[in-house]
């Protein structure tokens, strides 16, 4: 932490210009204040997918294991195949996949072979089954195949003792496949982050209460659980808090006990009724930051003990962004994820932006093809940050610099997609 516990007279804000932070700057004190979490955990590799690799895989054996073949054909030796003309090669057995055989191929023999059966000693090249002709008990080959082709060698994927997947790693499906191909039933993951969160305010009601006047769903905490559950976290839900010192409190203590991060929506802007901030700056050592972006301009990041504090703007497109920009990578480092970068794209932006310098935005789009098949970017429309249909008709964000101005149709923009293949 980059501050000492605060106070009312000495606020968190003197240590920079109150103006506003950068993102990237954010970032960095927010990153460098992580610590990943040491403690790991055998899992099932049926339950490792998306789980982090707490120590590096090795491959106890060569993939694949055996040398085959690579088609449905014959096998046969290379110095068999003949120059100029053709040549006729007696059978002499069969191999299935699973059935491996423990004949010879000698000179002027073959084996009929099917694909991923061990090749049979002698032979080193799988000539087509289209390409010969059967004659009873013989084939007829041509001249005008290369020797070793259409073979699977042993190791060829994977060699026995290689490093096939590192410490850090975030497991795909295909990793997970790759696992079982090499024998591997159990992986050491990093435990799963715990990441408690509430809402504050008095305007918020639970789901299954009709709203009277003045009150709104609580809709942060779903949208947090949904963000969450996508990671991969341990999901701590204490509910929605009314803006009383006491109840704020309690739940800063009990969250913070239990929790790696502690995250909470409402209640951090400058000159707010409720008690968050309060709270926030009584219990830990938190800072208070107006970042230059939009949405999501308030922002408290710090620690109660050990556990991290994020305290994200209410309203819920800026609820999301702050999620996805800030707190997402320090999850991602915390979890111990190699990579922490997101992906982003250059895509003509087919309408016009309104944009103001001086910030970056995260306005909501829509990525998708043209007529002509090519990808391009439109704004989803009224990018307010209380508008979250926004985000639901939203694919990506278009992120426009700090300089930029209004944007013209036609102009390449800055992409980051919100998902890709699930
Ligand atoms: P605040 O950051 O507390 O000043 O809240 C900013 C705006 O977000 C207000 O309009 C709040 O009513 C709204 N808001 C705060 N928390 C939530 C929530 N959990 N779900 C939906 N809207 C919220
Ligand atoms: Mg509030």
């Amino acid at each position: 932490m980059d501050q000492e516990k605060s106070s009312q007279t000495s606020s968190c804000m003197d240590d920079y210009d109150p103006q506003s932070l950068s993102i990237d700057d954010a970032i960095k004190r927010i990153q460098s204040a992580v610590t990943p979490i040491a403690e790991h955990e055998a899992v099932s590799i049926k339950d490792a997918l998306n789980r982090v690799l707490a120590e590096p895989v090795h491959s106890f054996i060569n993939v694949p294991p055996y040398t085959n073949s690579a088609m449905d054909g014959y096998a046969v030796r290379s110095s068999d195949i003949p120059l100029s003309g053709e040549k006729q090669l007696k059978l002499a057995g069969t191999v299935m996949a699973g059935k491996p055989i423990a004949q010879r191929i000698n000179a002027g023999e073959c084996a009929r072979i099917l694909t991923g059966a061990k090749m049979p000693d002698g032979a080193d090249t799988v000539i087509m089954q289209e390409h010969v002709t059967i004659t009873g008990t013989h084939i007829t080959i041509g001249n005008r195949h290369r020797a070793g082709q259409n073979v699977r060698h042993t190791g060829e994927d994977i060699a026995q003792g290689q490093m096939v997947l590192t410490k850090g790693r975030r497991l795909t499906a295909a990793d997970v496949g790759l696992l079982a191909s090499l024998g591997v039933t159990t992986v050491n993951v990093v435990r799963m982050a715990r990441v408690a969160f509430f809402s504050t305010g008095d305007e918020l009601v639970a789901l299954g209460t009709p709203l009277k006047d003045g009150q709104i769903y609580d809709s942060n905490r779903y949208a947090l659980t949904a963000m969450l559950q996508r990671f991969g976290a341990n999901i701590i839900d204490l509910g929605a808090v009314k803006d009383n010192r006491r109840d704020i409190e309690e739940t800063f203590n009990t969250a913070a006990r239990q929790a790696d991060v502690v995250i909470t929506s409402g209640g951090v802007s400058v000159g707010d009724a409720d008690y968050v901030r309060e709270t926030m700056e009584k219990l830990g050592r938190i800072n208070f930051w107006k970042i230059a972006m939009k949405p999501g301009r308030p922002l408290a990041f710090g620690k109660i003990d050990h556990c991290l504090i994020f305290g994200l703007p209410g309203n819920p497109v800026s609820t999301m962004v702050t999620f996805y920009q800030f707190v997402l990578p320090a999850l991602r480092k915390l979890q111990g994820e190699s990579a922490t970068e997101f992906m982003t794209l250059q895509l003509p932006c087919v309408t016009p932006l309104r944009k103001t310098a001086g910030r970056v935005e995260f306005q909501r789009g829509v990525m998708e093809k043209n007529r002509a098949g090519e990808w391009t970017v439109k704004s989803v429309g009224g990018q307010g940050s209380h508008l979250l249909s926004s985000m639901s008709k939203a694919n990506c964000f278009i992120i426009l610099p700090m300089e930029c101005e209004n944007v013209e149709p036609g102009t390449v923009v800055t992409v980051q997609p919100f998902c890709g293949l699930i």
